[in-house]
């Protein structure tokens, strides 16, 4: 796509730090990093989102992610990694070509994302009934 911004890092028609390529996948540093080594994973074919991406090209790309995530684990000493993909606006996407987040994750670092809350029973099974419907 010619105004995707990951599209042209992948043309090399703007720079990045790439760690990772093959004729499928490339995975480069985030420019703006949430914690220390932070790096995206992306489908050289364009696709807006998660959701809309074909099989196979999930097929593929999991393994690089796993490896890709193995390896910026080991290099940053990290204690842990956050794996995780934003579908929509709404879960905070921005740039609309599917890309897998990995950001290391340190003892201690402060990062958390998420704020859970307590949850009835009888919500939980409405819930869960109306998403096997759908399955
Ligand atoms: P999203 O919010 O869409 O899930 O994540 C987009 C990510 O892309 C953000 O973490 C942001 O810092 C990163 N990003 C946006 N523009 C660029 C860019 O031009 N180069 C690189 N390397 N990362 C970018
Ligand atoms: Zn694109």
């Amino acid at each position: 796509m010619t105004d995707c911004i990951f599209c042209k890092i992948i043309n090399r028609e703007i720079p990045s730090d790439i760690i990772y390529e093959d004729d499928q996948v490339m995975a480069f540093m985030d420019i703006r990093p949430v914690s220390r080594g932070h790096a995206l994973v992306v489908p050289k074919v364009h696709s807006e989102d998660f959701l809309s991406t074909d099989d196979a090209a999930l097929e593929y790309i999991t393994p690089k992610v796993k490896q890709i995530a193995n390896a910026v684990m080991i290099a940053m000493n990290a204690d842990g990694i956050n794996i995780t993909t934003n579908h929509g606006a709404a879960a905070g996407q921005v740039v609309f070509h599917l890309h897998f987040h990995l950001i290391p994750r340190y003892k201690n670092d402060g990062l958390k994302p998420w704020h859970h809350h307590d949850s009835e029973q009888k919500t939980r099974t409405e819930l869960a009934d109306l998403i096997k419907k759908k399955l």
